[in-house]
């Protein structure tokens, strides 16, 4: 688990030891790590996980219950939010209904002390990084639900935060205006240069948007690192099983040699493949991504047989379910440009995967 970048890489936020409990409850145990300048960092986790109440704490909205948390080097803990150079960005938009968009984004900067033309010039410039220059002096209610995220966003970048928050920004928008929101909030933090901390239960988001992203889970940090780190060599189950698609076989482990686990699995093979956390003579799971499976078996590869029970069709891809003596193995294969004949459902095939994909994580 890489949890380092480059030493150019400057501290905007770093956060020792920080926990929270509320009452008996514990909501975060103890975590520790910093977030990067001109960074697209995401806490990702599901429902519960702390990753708001983390978030409120940089904003200074909640104190932690331990730990502290600094910003470009300087202990923030004392400053109430306003005082800090963080916004953040809701689901709900949270703009003043009876303002103008133009009125919304200056809002906050009549209150930092900004002169009028300063003030003018920085919202007309916010107005066309967001595109909404045409629009200025529309209420919020004369809005698309995607344009108020955008003058949502005007308003937060503003007042040039060091950092920027957004609390599942995209959740309140259809499908398809949250895939183009994507592309823009990435656009928008490369041309700000603004760290973004991007709070979302959605691997999928994380994994298209981010430069890293922290997993959490139970309170605690599950991994952090790139989202291709995460994908391909998950830390333990929970973020195997959390990010993407796979399918888990029970694993024995019979031997270890440093990071390379061999283990018999219920395939009826014994193979040698990457581990985290096994134990040699313990149980542990086999994790295989579907699409790192082959259909048909390629040559070099541990292979298996076994019957197709299901296949989805799904333009691109297609999805099989195969049962290897027992075992259920979901398989995703590239739909390739020439029609593909399809394999059927009750089919006998002969499937593999390299050992070398697959993971065992200690039980
Ligand atoms: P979601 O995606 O559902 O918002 P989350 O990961 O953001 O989840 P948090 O909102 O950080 O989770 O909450 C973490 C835990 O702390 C939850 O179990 C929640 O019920 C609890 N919690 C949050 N705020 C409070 C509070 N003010 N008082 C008591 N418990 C709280």
């Amino acid at each position: 688990m890489d949890m380092s970048r480059s030493p150019q890489h400057k501290k905007a936020v770093e956060i020792k030891g920080v926990s929270k409990a509320f009452g008996n409850f514990q909501a975060l145990k103890p975590v520790t790590f910093d977030i990067y300048e001109n960074e697209f960092f995401t806490l990702l986790g599901p429902s519960g996980c702390g990753k708001t109440t983390l978030l409120r704490m940089i904003a200074g909205f909640e104190q932690p219950s331990t730990g502290e948390i600094s910003l470009r080097g300087a202990n923030i803990q004392a400053l109430p939010p306003h005082k800090r150079r963080v916004n953040t960005v809701f689901q709900s938009y949270a703009l003043f209904p009876h303002m103008t968009l133009e009125q919304n984004i200056a809002f906050g900067l009549e209150n930092l002390g900004w002169s009028r033309d300063r003030r003018s010039a920085r919202v007309a410039d916010m107005l066309r990084l967001v595109h909404m220059e045409k629009f200025a002096a529309r209420k919020p209610q004369q809005l698309s639900g995607g344009q108020r995220q955008r003058i949502a966003l005007a308003r937060a970048l503003a007042p040039e935060p060091e950092v920027l928050l957004l609390d599942e920004p995209l959740s309140a928008l259809d499908l398809k205006l949250r895939q183009a929101m994507r592309d823009e909030l990435r656009t928008l933090q490369r041309q700000t240069g603004i760290t973004f901390v991007f709070v979302t239960h959605d691997q999928e988001e994380a994994l298209d948007m981010s430069d890293r992203i922290c997993v959490l889970g139970d309170g605690e940090i599950q991994q952090l690192g790139t989202p291709a780190d995460i994908y391909e060599e998950p830390s333990n189950r929970f973020v195997a099983d959390f990010i993407g698609e796979t399918n888990f076989l029970e694993a024995d482990v019979i031997a270890l040699d440093g990071d390379s686990a061999t283990v018999s699995i219920p395939l009826g093979v014994t193979l040698s493949a990457p581990h985290k956390q096994a134990v040699a003579g313990g149980k542990a799971v086999m994790s295989i991504r579907p699409e790192k499976i082959s259909l048909p078996s390629q040559d070099g590869h541990i292979a298996a047989e076994g019957t197709i029970v299901g296949a989805n069709y799904l333009g691109g891809y297609t999805h099989y379910v195969v049962d290897a003596n027992g075992t259920l193995l979901r398989v995703s294969k590239r739909n390739s440009q020439s029609r593909d004949r399809t394999l059927e459902v009750g089919q006998s095939v002969k499937l593999s995967f390299a050992a070398e994909s697959a993971r065992i994580l200690g039980a």
